[in-house]
C-alpha cells in the first residue's frame, strides 16, 4: 500500500520522527483555514501518488492568504503524471539549510534491509545513483541482529552531511529503521531529509509503502485502503477470482499455472512485444474461467492481440480447447487469439481447435512461434 505524503508523515509522527505541523484540504476555504491557523508562510503541497511534484508545480510556498489561494486554486485538479490532484497538504514551511536523502528497503538478492543515505537530497535518488554514485552511503542490516546505533553513527558519518547534522540525523534514522521494521513497511523513504539553520534534522517529505500482508497485525491501516490508486481492469479480474496484474502493454496474455504466466509476460518482451497483463487461470480451465479470462482481457481497450498460452498438466488438452470454444461462444472478443496448447492430451485439445481457426483464432505449435504471432498481430 503506497501512502500519500500526509500519510506518511503521520505514519513518521507515530514514530516520533519529526514532520512539520500541517493538515489536508480538499478545498481552497478549507486550505486557507488550515494556513490561517498554522501561520505563514506555509507550503501547499499536492497529494498524489508519484513524486516529482516540486518540478510538476505542486509544492509552492506561500507567504499570506492571498498567495494561498492562488497556490491551492492553482495545484487543486493539476494533472501531475496522469495523477489529477484532489487532496492537498498545507504544512509550515521550514527553513531549510541542507538537503540529504534517506531510505529503508528490502534488497532481497543480500536478503538483508538496505539503508541509503545521501548528502545529495532533494533530486531523484536515481538521478543521484546514475551520475554520482558515491555520493550515495549503504548499509546492510541483517534482520535479526537490527541496526544499533553504532552501526548507526558510523553509517551517517560515511555519507559526508554536515557535522551540525550528525547526532540529529541518526537519531531519525534509528527512528526510521524502527518505524521500517515494526510498521511492516516495504519502503520509508525520506527526500529531502533537512539540516534546519537552527541546527535541527527533520523528515520535509515521505514516501512510504507497507506491506498489504501484515494488514493482519495493523488494523489501523485499513484506513489507507480508501486512498489507494485503483487498477479497474485489476479489480474487474479479481472479482472473477482471477490473478491478474495489470501492464501496460497491448498484449493479453492468458497462461496456466504463474510461472508459465510469467514465462509468457518474458517472452513476449523477447520477441519485442510488450504485455498487456500478466493472467494466471489456476489449474481448472473450464469455459466459465477462460470466459472471464477473456472478458476482463477484452475490456482492456490497450489490448490488440491475445496470447494463450496452456501446458497441460493435470488439466488435459482437451478440457482447455473445449473452455476456450465454449468461451468464445459465451462473450465476443475484439482482438484476435493466438493460443498455443501443449502437454497432457495436447493432440486432442488441438484436434477439437482446428475446425474453429480462422483470422480470429490461430494456432502456433510452439511458446516462441505464438508469441511472435501475438506480437505481430499487436502491432
Ligand atoms: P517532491 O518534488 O514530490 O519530492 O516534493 P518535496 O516535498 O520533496 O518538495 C520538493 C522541494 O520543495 C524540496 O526539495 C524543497 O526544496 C522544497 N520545499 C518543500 N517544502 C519546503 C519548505 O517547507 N521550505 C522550503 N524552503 N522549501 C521547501
Ligand atoms: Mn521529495
Amino acid at each position: 500500500m503506497d501512502l500519500l505524503e500526509y500519510q506518511g508523515k503521520q505514519f513518521f509522527a507515530s514514530y516520533d520522527i519529526p514532520v512539520s505541523e500541517g493538515d489536508v484540504a480538499t478545498t481552497v476555504e478549507d486550505a486557507v483555514k488550515i494556513a490561517d491557523t498554522i501561520g505563514y508562510p506555509v507550503v501547499v503541497k499536492a497529494q498524489v501518488h508519484t513524486g516529482g511534484r516540486g518540478k510538476a508545480g505542486g509544492v509552492k510556498l506561500a507567504n499570506d492568504t492571498a498567495e494561498c489561494t492562488e497556490h491551492a486554486t492553482n495545484i487543486l485538479g493539476l494533472d501531475i503524471k496522469g495523477h489529477i490532484v484532489k487532496e492537498i497538504w498545507i504544512e509550515k514551511a521550514s527553513d531549510i539549510a541542507e538537503e540529504y536523502y534517506a531510505s529503508f528497503t528490502l534488497d532481497r538478492s543480500a536478503k538483508k534491509y538496505l539503508g541509503m543515505l545521501s548528502a545529495e537530497g532533494g533530486v531523484e535518488i536515481e538521478t543521484v545513483a546514475d551520475e554520482n554514485p558515491d555520493a550515495i552511503a549503504k548499509i546492510h542490516i541483517d534482520p535479526v541482529e537490527g541496526l544499533t546505533e553504532a552501526q548507526c553513527r558510523e553509517w551517517v558519518l560515511a555519507a559526508n552531511l554536515n557535522d551540525q547534522a550528525t547526532d540529529g540525523a541518526v537519531d531519525i534514522l534509528l527512528k526510521l529503521y524502527n518505524a521500517y521494521v515494526e510498521g511492516n513497511a516495504d519502503l520509508c523513504e525520506i527526500n529531502p531529509l533537512i539540516l534546519k539553520p537552527t541546527g535541527e534534522v527533520h523528515a520535509l517529505d515521505a514516501k512510504v509503502s507497507l506491506d498489504g500482508n501484515a494488514l493482519y497485525k495493523h488494523p489501523d491501516y485499513e484506513k489507507y485502503d480508501a486512498t489507494q490508486p485503483r487498477d479497474e481492469r485489476e479489480e474487474a479480474a479479481h472479482e472473477a477470482g482471477l490473478q491478474y496484474v495489470g501492464l501496460d502493454g497491448s498484449v493479453g496474455v492468458i497462461a496456466n499455472g504463474a510461472g508459465l504466466a510469467m514465462s509468457t509476460v518474458d517472452v513476449v518482451n523477447q520477441v519485442g512485444g510488450s504485455p498487456a497483463n500478466f493472467l494466471d487461470i489456476g489449474g481448472g480451465a473450464n469455459a466459465e474461467v477462460m470466459a472471464n479470462a477473456l472478458t476482463v482481457i477484452n475490456n482492456d481497450p490497450a489490448v490488440k492481440a491475445i496470447f494463450i498460452n496452456i501446458f497441460g498438466g493435470i488439466t488435459r488438452g482437451e478440457e482447455v480447447a473445449n473452455g476456450i470454444i465454449e468461451a468464445m461462444g459465451k462473450v465476443t472478443i475484439d482482438s484476435p487469439i493466438v493460443i498455443r496448447l501443449d502437454g497432457t492430451n495436447a493432440v486432442e485439445g488441438r484436434e477439437i481447435l482446428e475446425p474453429h481457426l480462422d483470422d480470429k483464432l490461430m494456432m502456433e505449435t510452439t511458446m516462441l512461434s505464438a508469441a511472435q504471432k501475438a506480437v505481430e498481430l499487436a502491432k
